[in-house]
């Protein structure tokens, strides 16, 4: 039996990069997977097929989760196809980097609602089902920039900051109904989001880490279905970084 055998996970952004190794890792602990994206019909389509191959049902939404209605509809049509949410793994994210001279209003607002506003919304609309079921485990992947600040990434900053005043206020809201809430805070992390950076950026910022690389999407997976399992039954309202020691 898995770690998740009998528990829905439900993974925002989970067709590229670290959300598809969260769900293809819930998927082998034996999660059944609902999990939204907003643009790649044809991968989603793809991970369908392939997390159902291994023995769980699965179901993509194609959802921008930083709209509130439709946060709410997939919500509701989750836990009518699946009967519960157990997992709530608030992942989608988005860059729109740029120095805060030059930041313009929309490429804040869109980092915001993408990478905070969509937590909370889904977040709430997860709160009374968990809340009833006297269980859940939510977590929200933040980063180390959000710990640490970054030049060029205020919005994304402030975003991935926002989700930890968010999280340690909801597990402490929550709590008392058996309902935890965490952070994962990755470092640097090879995906779409951050191959397009020039190849001297990545060795700079590899000579920073500790562990003298970044990590794998497998590396976040592992922490965050730690926090989604029981194994992390005592833990709630924390920051876990794995971030190769960068924050230290
Ligand atoms: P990625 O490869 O760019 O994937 C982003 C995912 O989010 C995609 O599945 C995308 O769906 C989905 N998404 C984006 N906007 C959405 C929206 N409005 N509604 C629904 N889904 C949306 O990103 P990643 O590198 O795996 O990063 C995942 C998370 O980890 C992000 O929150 C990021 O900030 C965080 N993080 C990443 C790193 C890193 O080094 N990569 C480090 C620290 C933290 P589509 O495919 O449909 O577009």
């Amino acid at each position: 039996m898995g770690q998740l055998t009998g528990k829905t996970a439900l993974i925002t952004g989970a067709t590229r990069g670290i959300g598809l190794a969260i769900a293809r890792l819930m998927a082998s602990e034996g999660a059944n997977i609902a999990f939204a994206y907003v643009s790649s019909d044809e991968r989603a389509a793809v991970l369908t097929k392939e997390l159902e191959a291994s023995g769980i049902r699965a179901k993509g939404f194609k959802a921008d989760v930083s709209d509130m209605a439709a946060v709410t509809a997939m919500v509701a049509d989750t836990i009518n196809e699946f009967g519960r949410i157990d997992i709530l793994v608030n992942n989608a994210g988005i860059t729109r980097d740029g120095l805060i001279m030059r930041l313009d209003e929309a490429q804040w607002d869109q980092v915001i609602d993408t990478n905070l506003k969509s937590a909370f919304n889904c977040i709430k609309a997860c709160s009374m089902p968990m809340m009833k079921q006297r269980s859940g485990s939510i977590i929200s992947i933040s980063s180390v920039t959000g710990l640490h600040g970054n030049a060029g990434q205020s919005n994304y900053a402030a975003s991935k900051a926002g989700l930890v005043g968010l999280s340690k206020s909801v597990a402490k809201e929550l709590a008392s109904r058996g309902v935890r809430a965490n952070v994962v805070a990755p470092g640097f992390v090879l995906t779409e989001m951050t191959e397009t950076l020039p190849q001297e950026t990545i060795d700079g910022w590899c000579k920073s880490i500790p562990l003298g690389r970044g990590a794998t999407t497998q590396e976040i997976a592992q922490a965050v279905v730690f926090l989604a399992s029981d194994c992390s039954s005592y833990i709630t309202g924390q920051v876990l970084a794995v971030d190769g020691g960068l924050g230290m």
